[in-house]
């Protein structure tokens, strides 16, 4: 099955915020991977890393007040969070299992 092209354009809730971000970043490491010719598991771990500076950038952009959004980062929730994120979307669920299933369109 293939995935529908998501433009940025078309994000319009957390589904679609989703879907961009990962045929973004499933793009990207396949570009790396193609042009570095690092192994799968080291490019996975500099997409991690990667992740992690990135939050810390933007959490150190929101301390004291930095942006009107009104995002008050707590680093070691956020943290926890994102670890769990990681463990969930990574896990390969059963057969069976819709709960990791990614709906395929919108009614
Ligand atoms: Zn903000």
């Amino acid at each position: 099955m293939l995935a529908q092209h998501i433009n940025v354009s078309d994000i319009i809730d957390e589904s679609t915020a989703r879907s961009y971000l990962h045929q973004t970043i499933m793009a990207t490491f396949c570009r790396v991977l193609a042009s570095s010719r690092l192994p799968p598991g080291v490019v996975m771990r500099l997409l991690a890393s990667a992740l992690g500076a990135t939050y810390r950038e933007v959490a150190a952009a929101h301390q004291d007040g930095g942006c009107p959004c009104g995002w008050c980062p707590l680093p070691v929730i956020d943290i926890e969070t994102l670890c769990g994120c990681l463990v969930e979307a990574a896990t390969i669920h059963r057969a069976g299992d819709l709960s990791g299933m990614v709906a395929a369109g919108r009614a």
